[in-house]
């Protein structure tokens, strides 16, 4: 069988376009199939759930094949694109008709027209509304000592297109601010031992490329050719290493977009130090825009988000992850915010004429990448019709922002607006291929072709009724399928009265069914190959309207982005203005300097939690860091209090707060005066690397120390529970000076949480700091969360009491009691051992006594005695000997 090694000429070209891209799944076209071979047939077969067939051989094999069709190869791409597959899709580049032509063994052209990739789709289906999807690059240039690294950032799907240059430390935590889905590196970085951890973050968003891509010396060259410019001058100047992350991504582009080119705005410059620092760990712990546990929703951002079109959201999300530090871009923002918050009814009407709008910025690059269809004309279209006549509602008097935004609504095409409405029917099809989009009276060419066709169609119809007076077979009928076009169909019986006779003549047998036969006949040929005839003019009318309004489309693409741009801002000005009047946030003061005085302060998450949930109030709370005279350094609170009683939500607290405050938006809070932030810490609660193969301590003690290394005059840190990993008086220790160290050397605005009371002799010391606690009230033995931050500090931390509220059995609440009385009774290390060897040991016997013990029976004064018993006297200041007395006369 020696035949069947040669491969047949397609499968030969199957092979050839395969080899040139072995790292993705190969579409091929067939038809209306996108077909899989081989492994990739395999593979698709497993991660679709689709049929795993064969088709012909290969060496004498059968060839595996999977196939899924066109119109459900969005989904089938979505879920590949969603496991980390990559998918080169590869289409007919002619007509089959084209290749017949050449001869019987020649195979239709075909090529790969696009790869897909994560950080490259832009079909409606493969993308979230409210998500931006970056493709992002890494640079590094420069000598091995002194290496400079820039990224690059595009949103393919609606031009976006950003560039920084970053600090070695950065690159990390400048990825993650991002939140790309696609990150392409170098190849030299990739297999460097130094930035294995950090990439491994990203798993399988990393793509390495060769060195080549991100070559420094030609990568000027490159963006201008892109941008058509003969200098990049005017767009600002930009470092080495930003234009090599820049041009690696033009490059990139090319390799996965091929013949298609996508349209991207100039890239814009983000500088260091215009944004807040926020490292990956802070994000995370802040939960910015997802929770600890990756959802999304019970995020800061699901909570707060009130837009009302996708591109609004984008635009929320981004300011979230890059909080501004220019006292006056911030002030800019509020204005526009106030300003919406101060005219409910133009908010209301804005709003409602912004919801429902499509999204306009990613049709529109669609239609730049010859990927379009009939409804991105129409997303623009109405996108168009709308923002022109919101630009009509705005008033004339507005705050900058607004103002600008109005100007940019004005100076849309208006022209183009009514070319669209005057040529679109109102909803048209998805796909083009069919035709039916172009409304009528628009061509009249069109409308003449379609008449034709709609006339044969009667024709036909007349057609039948005469052939059935003719032949007298009432059960006679003209239909259609594809494989004979128009025929007359008639039973078998009446098939002989057709053959027979005067008709015989005017009817050819075609095809003989199970209970009927079939027939054509000259005349509805001729009928056929005008309808035919008439369908493709119609249809070729259309394309060519297609193409041109396209064309009109992308000749005003800067105007229509930079609508679409203000269309987002308009939405979230106002959706920052809604949540504000509806949970009644306040402007911040924003300034320059150290301040950070909340008053009424409130956890946004937390406080819509307790709400749909328990229905109980949030207590409002104050923190106050800032200096006490004008011109020193902040303040730092030593928080202490039970676990439960509200410290971790405290802190999250004033750190979203500084956050909100510097996007521009309103805080919860009654008052807040923020001096701007230029880096937030945070480290709340245990983000736990341990699949990483490092403890929590280990991974507390890592954050701490990127804390204490950076934290500067102008930053906030959060730090909560430091210590608490490790043995008492190790922790103590680390905790006592970490906090000396945040004082003396950082001197930052800080909140410390910590169980350690002794540290609240810190404030004693040391100057700037001062101690605060949850308010507890104790009732009977049970403990009550007032959740009110006071002056002072714990004087207990209840651990029992939390421990009894969340169900531990009560024989092991009264033992811990018990051992915590003696030890309370204080001594030495060696006291303390003695004493746990005394202590008779826990039975069961035990249990049941405890239980017994624990009924309402009890004597009521158990608490007093153990507490009483506790007391060295010796030890009590007169003052700390007052307080304790109050406290046991609470326990009666
Ligand atoms: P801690 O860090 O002290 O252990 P958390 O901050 O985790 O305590 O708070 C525990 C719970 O108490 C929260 O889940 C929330 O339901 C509630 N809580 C916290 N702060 C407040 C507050 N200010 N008002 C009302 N409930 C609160």
């Amino acid at each position: 069988m020696t035949s069947d090694a040669a491969p047949t000429p397609m499968m030969a070209q199957y092979i050839e376009i395969k080899a040139a891209n072995p790292d993705c799944l190969l579409f091929y076209r067939m038809g209306d199939f996108y077909e899989l071979f081989f492994d990739d047939a395999a593979e698709a077969s497993r991660a679709l759930g689709i049929a795993l067939t064969k088709r012909g051989k290969h060496l004498g094999e059968d060839i595996p094949m999977a196939g899924v069709p066109i119109h459900a190869a969005d989904d089938y791409l979505q879920k590949l694109i969603s496991l980390g597959h990559r998918v080169a899709v590869c289409e007919q580049l002619e007509d089959p008709a084209e290749a017949k032509k050449r001869g019987a063994k020649s195979v239709v052209k075909r090529d790969v027209v696009r790869l897909v990739t994560p950080g490259t789709i832009t079909e409606e289906a493969l993308l979230e509304p409210g998500r931006a999807n970056y493709l992002m690059t890494v640079s590094r240039i420069g000598s091995p000592d002194h290496p400079e690294f820039a990224l690059a950032w595009a949103d393919l799907s609606t031009g976006v297109f950003r560039t920084a240059a970053v600090a070695a430390e950065r690159v990390e935590a400048e990825i993650a601010a991002v939140e790309p889905s696609e990150i392409v590196v170098p190849d030299s970085m990739f297999n460097d031992a130094a930035f294995a951890r950090p990439l491994k973050r990203f798993g399988r968003a990393v793509r390495p490329e060769p060195q080549a891509l991100f070559d420094g010396s030609t990568a000027e060259a490159r963006l201008c050719r892109f941008f058509s410019v003969a200098t990049l001058e005017g767009f600002g100047r930009f470092s080495r290493a930003e234009l090599s992350a820049a041009a690696a991504l033009i490059a990139y582009l090319g390799k996965t977009q091929l013949a298609a080119k996508p349209m991207l705005e100039r890239p814009v410059q983000i500088s260091a130090g215009s944004i807040m620092e926020i490292d990956p760990a802070t994000r995370a712990s802040l939960e910015l825009t997802s929770t600890l546990s990756g959802k999304r929703q019970g995020s800061l951002l699901a909570t707060i988000d009130r837009t009302v079109m996708g591109g609004g959201a984008r635009l929320l999300a981004a300011r979230l992850a890059a909080p501004l530090t220019d006292g006056q871009a911030i002030a800019a923002r509020q204005d526009a915010v106030a300003c919406l918050v101060d005219t409910p009814d133009l908010r209301r009407s804005m709003r409602k004429q912004l919801a429902g709008l499509p999204d306009a910025e990613r049709a529109l690059s669609r239609l730049a990448l010859g990927r379009g269809g009939p409804r991105d004309l129409a997303a623009v279209r109405d996108g168009l019709a709308a923002a022109l006549s919101l630009a009509e509602d705005l008033p004339g008097d507005l705050p900058e922002e607004l103002r600008a935004a109005r100007d940019a609504l004005r100076a849309l095409p208006e022209k183009l607006a009514a070319d669209l409405a005057a040529h679109l029917v109102d909803a048209p099809p998805h796909y083009k291929r069919d035709g039916g989009f172009v409304r009528e009276g628009a061509i009249p060419d069109l409308d003449a072709a379609r008449a034709l066709g709609e006339n044969s169609r009667r024709v036909i119809a007349e057609l039948e009724s005469r052939y059935v007076a003719e032949t007298g077979i009432r059960a006679l009928r003209i239909k259609y399928n594809n494989v004979l076009g128009y025929f007359v169909e008639v039973s078998e019986a009446n098939a002989k009265t057709l053959m027979a006779g005067e008709t015989a003549a005017t009817f050819v047998h075609r095809q003989t069914m199970a209970n009927a036969m079939r027939f054509s006949s000259e005349e509805l040929s001729g009928l056929e190959a005008r309808i035919a005839g008439a369908a493709s003019e119609a249809l070729a009318i259309e394309f060519t309207c297609f193409d041109k309004l396209s064309a009109a489309v992308l000749e005003s693409a800067e105007a229509l982005r930079r609508g679409a741009e203000a269309l987002a801002l308009l939405d979230v000005s106002a959706a920052l203005a809604e949540i504000a009047v509806e949970a009644a946030w306040a402007r911040p003061k924003v300034d320059d300097t150290r301040a950070f005085a909340i008053e009424g302060g409130r956890h946004p998450v937390v406080e819509a939690a307790l709400k749909v949930g328990s229905g109980e109030p949030f207590i409002a709370n104050d923190c106050d860091l800032s200096p006490k005279n004008a011109g020193e350094k902040g303040a730092i609170w030593l928080l202490t209090g039970p676990n439960m009683g509200g410290k971790s939500t405290f802190l999250r607290q004033n750190a979203i707060i500084a956050v909100l405050a510097q996007i521009g938006a309103f805080v919860p809070a009654a008052r807040a005066h923020v001096g701007v932030v230029d880096r937030l810490f945070s480290r709340v609660g245990a983000s736990d690397d341990l699949a990483e193969g490092r403890s929590t301590f280990m991974v507390e003690m890592v954050e701490t120390a990127a804390i204490l290394n950076q934290a500067g005059e102008r930053s906030l840190v959060i730090l909560d529970e430091i210590g608490r990993g490790t043995a008492t008086y190790d922790g103590l220790s680390l905790a006592f000076a970490t906090v000396e160290h945040l004082h003396e050397a950082n001197g930052c605005r800080a909140l410390f949480a910590t169980h350690f009371h002794e540290m609240t002799a810190l404030a004693r010391r040391l100057p700037r700091i001062s101690n605060a606690t949850m308010r507890v009230k104790e009732y009977k033995g049970e403990v009550i969360f007032l959740h009110e931050v006071t002056d002072g500090t714990a004087d207990r931390s209840y651990g029992i009491q939390v421990a009894k509220l969340a169900g531990l059995p009560a024989s092991v609440v009264k033992r811990a009691r018990q051992v915590l009385t003696e030890l309370e009774r204080g001594g030495s290390q060696a006291r303390r051992t003695a004493f746990i060897d005394d202590l008779p040991l826990f039975s069961v016997a035990m249990d049941r006594q405890a239980a017994e013990a624990e009924k309402p029976a009890e004597d009521p004064h158990a608490d007093l005695a153990a507490a009483v018993a506790g007391l060295d006297p010796d030890a009590m200041s007169p003052k700390a000997a007052l307080e304790e007395l109050y406290r046991l006369k609470g326990l009666i």
